[in-house]
């Protein structure tokens, strides 16, 4: 944001004062909604975390090639069926 557009906010702002209307807590400038996260977001970290759930493909690992292929399913790159 510009130091201008910032004025501006400000000075909207007195002017709102001035003429006695009242602005909600969370649209008062510089103030943020505050970002509550919720509890399933937070459960899902320590998955990501995890290494990548596959197999690296036989195939494409003995071209040189690391291809990860979810078990059960074919190597998107050779069509080799990984288990
Ligand atoms: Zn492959």
């Amino acid at each position: 944001m510009s130091f201008n557009t910032q004025m501006n906010n400000i000075h909207r702002h007195q002017i709102l004062e001035r003429l006695g209307i009242e602005q909600l807590p969370a649209l008062l400038p510089g103030e943020e909604i505050p970002f509550f996260e919720p509890e399933e977001t937070r459960a899902e970290i320590p998955i990501i975390s995890l290494p990548v759930p596959g197999r690296k493909c036989p195939a494409c690992l003995a071209k040189g090639e690391t291809v990860w292929v979810i078990p059960g399913k074919c190597c998107p790159q050779c069509g080799t069926p990984v288990n």
